[in-house]
Order: structure tokens, then C-alpha cells, then sequence
């Protein structure tokens, strides 16, 4: 689905990417994973149009991503969720997950399931399918809350509602389970793999190799800006490289 292809990314003399290359297989859940500073929020910054590539490009279905706005990125199929949560924090959950439909208008599963003719001709339609996707992350109950008065586990699932309103190909998840409970974090992997059944891409950036491991079909490793290790989530786990590069974190 996604194809990253030799990407560098400086800023003044610090390379945070030196030529990555990534392929990200359609339907699975990719693991990216390295130490503090590597470079993964930096990757899913360039992945958005946040940041301009210092050299490589990104190919989404095979053709090169179009326009470098995270918005004209976000009309051609990839959404994202934020290391810090982003949501528009005196809006209801309801309101919150609108504004993503409003925005983004995709073909697929997710857009079948969805229903997206009855959206564009009815308000309630809108209404329907937002209330569809908090269902999906199970937040139905909280329809009417201020995203500012959900618990923090909450407001997580919201913003992966708000993004998958965007009907994206691709969603992108910037370390999703940090700061849950264990509660939140399996109700977090439950909705991800129902993601996953609707034949979303997820790119999910992951510092809990417990969680990479339950959900990963493939995993790529960074280190200072470098891919270091690349495969299964057990091969690498097990790599000589990924385990020095984590020796001396809390991360492994
Ligand atoms: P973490 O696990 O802590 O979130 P990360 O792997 O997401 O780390 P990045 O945020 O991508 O790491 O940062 C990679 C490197 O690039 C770091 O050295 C960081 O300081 C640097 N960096 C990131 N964004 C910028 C920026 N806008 N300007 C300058 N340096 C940056
Ligand atoms: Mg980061």
C-alpha cells in the first residue's frame, strides 16, 4: 500500500532519516519501532506532508504522493493519529468525529460500511455514520461528552474514530497505547485488529514489544535515523542489532 522509498530527512546537521526505504504490505499492521530519537515520528511527519524530505519520495498504491499538505496528503488515503493527542477539545466526541467526515470522502470497506451516500445527503446521515465509528471504538456512550471530559483512554479511541472518518487506506498511529492502563490497552489492540478487518493499513508506531508483537504482521526497526532490522516481530525481537540499539532504554 505504502511505499517508502530512500527517504532522508535533515534538520541542519542533525539527519533524523538516512534513506529509509519501507514497503508497507495493503490490509497489514506494520510495526515501527527503535529507541527515543530514532526517527519514527519524524517518518510519520514526512508520511503526512509535515515535513518536506530532504531527498526519497513516498508512494501510496505506487504513485508518488501528490502536494506536500498534511491535508491534500490526508484526501489521498492516509490519516494519522499524534504522539500528543490532538482533538478539538471544547467539541462533543460526536462533533469531533464529524469534522474528519466532512473532511475526507473515500471509496473502500470502510466507506461501504458506512454507508457514504446518505452521509452526503443527510445530516443524520452524518450523524449515523460518525455514531458508527464511535461503536467501533467503543465510545458510543460518550456521544455527547466534550472531548476535554473523557478519560485519557478515551480520548486515544476518539482521535483513531476521528482519523478513520477520513475513510483513509492508510492510518498512521504514533505510539497509541502510551500513558493506558492495561484496560485501555486491550480495549486499544481490540479495535485495532477490527481496523484491520475493515482492510485498513496501519503504520503503528509502538514502544511495548508486547503489543508489537500481538498485532505487527511486520515490523522495521530504526536506530539514529537508520533501518537496522526489518521482518517478523519474533525475528527481529531476537535481532543482535535491535537488542544492542535498546540495551541501556526501558524500552525492550
Ligand atoms: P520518540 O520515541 O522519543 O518519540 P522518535 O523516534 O519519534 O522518538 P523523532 O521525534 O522522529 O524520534 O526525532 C528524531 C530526531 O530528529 C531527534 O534527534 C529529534 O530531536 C530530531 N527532530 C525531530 N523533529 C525535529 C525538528 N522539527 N527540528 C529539529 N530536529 C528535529
Ligand atoms: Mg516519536
Amino acid at each position: 500500500a505504502l511505499g517508502i522509498r530512500d527517504v532522508t530527512m535533515r534538520f541542519g546537521g542533525l539527519t533524523a532519516l538516512d534513506s529509509v526505504s519501507l514497503d508497507v504490505q495493503p490490509g497489514t499492521i506494520h510495526g515501527l519501532i527503535g529507541p527515543n530519537g530514532s526517527g519514527k515520528s519524524t517518518m510519520m511527519n514526512v508520511l503526512t506532508g509535515v515535513y518536506t524530505p530532504t531527498a526519497g519520495r513516498v508512494l501510496l498504491a505506487g504513485r508518488p504522493i501528490q502536494g506536500t499538505s498534511p491535508a491534500r496528503i490526508a484526501s489521498q488515503g492516509i490519516a494519522r493519529t499524534f504522539q500528543n493527542v490532538q482533538l478539538f477539545w471544547e467539541m462533543t466526541a460526536l462533533q469531533n468525529v464529524k469534522v474528519g467526515l466532512h473532511r475526507g470522502m473515500r471509496s473502500g470497506l470502510l466507506a461501504l460500511a458506512l454507508d457514504t451516500r446518505a452521509a452526503r445527503e443527510h445530516e443524520a446521515g452524518a450523524d449515523a455514520q460518525a455514531m458508527a465509528l464511535l461503536e467501533l471504538v467503543g465510545l458510543a456512550g460518550d456521544a455527547a461528552t466534550d472531548a476535554r471530559d473523557l478519560p485519557y483512554g478515551k480520548q486515544r479511541l476518539l482521535e483513531i474514530a476521528r482519523a478513520l472518518a477520513l475513510q483513509p487506506a492508510v492510518l498512521l498511529l504514533d505510539e497509541p497505547a502510551a500513558g493506558l492502563t492495561a484496560p485501555d490497552v486491550a480495549a486499544l489492540m481490540q479495535v485495532l485488529r477490527k481496523v484491520k478487518g475493515f482492510g485498513v493499513t496501519m503504520v503503528l508506531i509502538e514502544h511495548h514489544m508486547d503489543i508489537v508483537m500481538a498485532l505487527c504482521d511486520a515490523v522495521t526497526v530504526l536506530d539514529f535515523g537508520q533501518k537496522i532490522s526489518e521482518g517478523q516481530a519474533h525475528t527481529v525481537r531476537n535481532d543482535p542489532r535491535v537488542i544492542s540499539a535498546y540495551l541501556g532504554t526501558a524500552a525492550a
